[in-house]
């Protein structure tokens, strides 16, 4: 459009600008600042450069006096298809398999799955972890080291996860 394109410094536009201004004889300078403050715009500037249909659509509803015209020309001639923009995923954590709370290794496959392991609880609440790491800890660390109490170990054979949370 007049000689700029999205990919000009602000720098460049601004003495394209000018040019233009010289160019005219000064005597379209009204419609030549319509013109540049257009390509100052960055709505208008992606719409240059990406010739998004929907892109080019925002500009006639976002930008201050937007040159329809130009727009609806763009809009007509363009090849490109709309931008989409993709939600990522999110998923949430259910897949993951329940890990010990001492080595942080899988413990079961999933809360439903038969498995032999500990319990721990203390004021902090109840942790899960395999019977030999619950061993280990609590020969060493018979306090939890935030609430001070006694951890009480509960070894719990031949059930699974979910069933014990909902028995305690
Ligand atoms: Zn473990
Ligand atoms: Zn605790």
């Amino acid at each position: 459009m007049l000689g700029y394109n999205a990919k000009m410094s602000s720098e460049e536009r601004i003495k394209h600008h000018e040019n233009l201004k010289k160019q005219y004889d000064n005597k379209l300078n009204t419609e030549l600042d319509y013109a540049y403050r257009w390509v100052t715009n960055g709505n208008f500037l992606d719409a240059l450069e990406t010739q998004a249909p929907n892109q080019i659509d925002y500009c006639k509803h976002s930008m201050e006096n937007p040159p329809l015209q130009l727009l609806q020309k763009m809009s007509n001639e363009t090849k490109v298809a709309a931008i989409t923009l993709t939600r990522k995923k999110c998923e949430a954590d259910i897949q993951r398999n329940p890990t010990c709370y001492l080595c942080g290794k899988t413990l079961a496959n999933s809360i439903v799955e038969i498995i032999d392991f500990a319990l721990l609880k203390c004021n902090c609440g109840q942790q899960y972890a395999h019977i030999e790491c619950a061993d280990n800890h609590i020969s060493t660390t018979s306090q939890c080291g935030i609430c001070k109490r006694y951890i009480v170990l509960n070894n719990i054979k031949h059930s699974n996860l979910q069933q014990t949370l909902l028995r305690f």
